[in-house]
């Protein structure tokens, strides 16, 4: 048994749905908005009432072609839609409009970020365009509501292999994915709306690591498909949950506890227990009766059309995990940096061009990083959206290398700067933040500091304990009379000097 736990090796799937940004719903001229009061955007088509006709929406396969190209996927020259029955309150069709054997995009990959600079390549199986179904309300004291506004979204699901083997890997592709279609603008991917949802297929393989599929070297433990997490932090939460939970089967029934016996089987997330339970298994698996859509054509991309999506594609430019790791290797930041920075194609182009007009990529990071972090939390925006220009920072940033500003006098202009159309160097001449290294205008400074705080000054000359904490008081107080202009670093020889030390 013992050496059996040793080979436990979680393999995980995702299924990630994404809700497409487009401004109609995918077969109806419907808004595509959330948060609007119930049923106010429906029409024949999107509540299924017979005989209304659907017309595809170009964009939402425009932009589910962008995502599969940017997944690296074949966008195949003929895809179709196929009806899926299901029957439930939320979809009064019956039916659900998808794609079952023919997908808009197949076998593509994603290298995904790990820790120690490390990246993993996640094959993708395929992605297809499907129509969202509604949402119940369980609003009402006696009863159940059914808002359609959600019926006939668009909505992506993109399908992984089973290639992820620890939580760490599933929260860095599902990070990947999320930054990635936001990257392109073809979703919001705003979770607390539901415009991202996971489903994450999870097993063990018990066995030879080295051997995952191979019959002859172990075997799987039952998969659980836990469906319609909403949010990074239930995902995460599920996944250890799961495999913690067939790690305590396999040691209570041993190989009984194994797909080949149980199945697989269907499972969801309970917020308020922190847990997950079980939903129904294989026995009870739908049937969805798939067949072709009889009132949709197929979908013909041809060359020319594909092409249109690359060039689409060439003009978003390079990719936030290309750019992570250029920020990596060429920029030397940290992990930490990098990833920051990468969020959004706003705060990464913001660093791109800045560095770009010849500022250091060091200084621009510590100073998004810093005060533009402050300022986008402030004000509930990404750090490269809060008014700071790509001809601003790289200058503010310069004037900090040049030390004609120091950090803290850079850090009013920032605040500034934000509001402001004026250059740094404008600010910084109006407000008096210039650096001062003149010795004389410091003296002055120090003398003041001096006379004024006797006490501190008695401290110094005392030695000891107090010593340390009255200089850097004293050389505080220099820095306030100077407004933050002073030179750090002439300051405190020049206090040194005066308090002959
Ligand atoms: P289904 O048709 O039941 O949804 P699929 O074969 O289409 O099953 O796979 C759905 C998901 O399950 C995919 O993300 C796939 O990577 C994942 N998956 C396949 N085999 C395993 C396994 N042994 N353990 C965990 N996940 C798996
Ligand atoms: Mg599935
Ligand atoms: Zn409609």
């Amino acid at each position: 048994m013992g050496d059996m736990q040793d080979n436990m090796l979680p393999v995980i799937g995702l299924e990630i749905h994404v809700e497409l940004a487009t401004e109609t719903k995918i077969f109806c001229r419907c808004a595509n908005r959330f948060g609007d009061p119930p049923n106010t955007h429906t029409c024949p088509v999107c509540i299924g009432m017979p005989g209304a006709m659907p017309v595809m929406n170009q964009k939402a396969v425009e932009y589910s072609m962008k995502v599969g190209l940017a997944l690296n996927c074949t966008v195949p020259n003929f895809t179709k839609w196929d009806r899926k029955s299901y029957y439930y309150p939320d979809l009064p069709k019956n039916y659900q409009i998808s794609q079952y054997d023919l997908p808009l995009a197949i076998a593509g990959h994603l290298d995904i970020p790990l820790a120690g600079n490390k990246v993993k390549r996640i094959d993708i199986t395929r992605a297809h365009l499907e129509e969202d179904a509604g949402k119940n309300v369980h609003d009402f004291p006696a009863h159940t509501g059914v808002d359609l506004n959600r019926a006939g979204i668009p909505l992506l699901e993109i399908v992984t292999e089973p290639d992820l083997r620890n939580v760490e890997e599933v929260m860095s592709f599902a990070r990947s994915m999320h930054r990635l279609v936001r990257w392109l603008g073809v979703s919001h991917a705003n979770m607390e709306m539901g415009q991202m949802r996971f489903e994450p297929n999870i097993s063990l393989w018990v066995g030879d690591p080295e051997k995952v599929f191979d019959e002859s070297a172990g075997y799987f433990t039952p998969i659980f498909e836990v469906k319609n997490l909403n949010s990074f932090r239930s995902l995460e939460r599920t996944c250890q949950w799961v495999i913690d939970y067939h790690q305590a089967q396999i040691a209570e029934k041993g190989k009984a506890w194994s797909l080949a016996d149980v199945g697989k089987q269907n499972w969801g997330f309970r917020d308020n227990l922190n847990a997950c339970e079980f939903q129904r298994g294989k026995e009870e698996a739908h049937d969805y009766r798939y067949f072709p859509e009889p009132d949709l054509a197929p979908v013909v991309v041809d060359d020319a059309w594909r092409q249109k999506i690359r060039n689409e594609l060439d003009e978003v430019g390079e990719l936030p995990i290309a750019r992570q790791r250029r920020y990596l290797t060429e920029w030397k930041l940290t992990e930490k940096e990098a990833d920051a920075l990468t969020q959004d194609i706003a705060t990464s182009d913001l660093c791109d061009h800045s560095v770009e007009a010849g500022a250091d990529p060091k200084r621009v990071v510590n100073l998004l990083l810093g005060r533009g972090a402050a300022i986008a939390n402030e004000r509930g925006c990404v750090i490269g959206k809060i008014g700071i220009s790509d001809v601003q920072l790289p200058d503010l940033a310069k004037m900090l290398t040049k030390g004609e500003v120091n950090a803290t006098a850079a850090d009013k202009i920032f605040d500034i700067v934000v509001d402001s159309d004026a250059l740094p160097a404008k600010i910084a001449e109006s407000e008096g933040l210039l650096a001062v290294s003149d010795a004389g205008k410091i003296t002055e400074w120090v003398d003041e500091a001096i006379a004024k705080n006797p006490q501190a000054v008695e401290d110094v000359h005392a030695g000891g304990k107090k010593q340390k904490k009255a200089f850097g008081f004293l050389t505080g107080q220099v820095m306030q009379l100077s407004r933050g202009a002073a030179t750090p670093a002439e300051v405190q020889k020049l206090l040194q000097e005066k308090l002959g030390r």
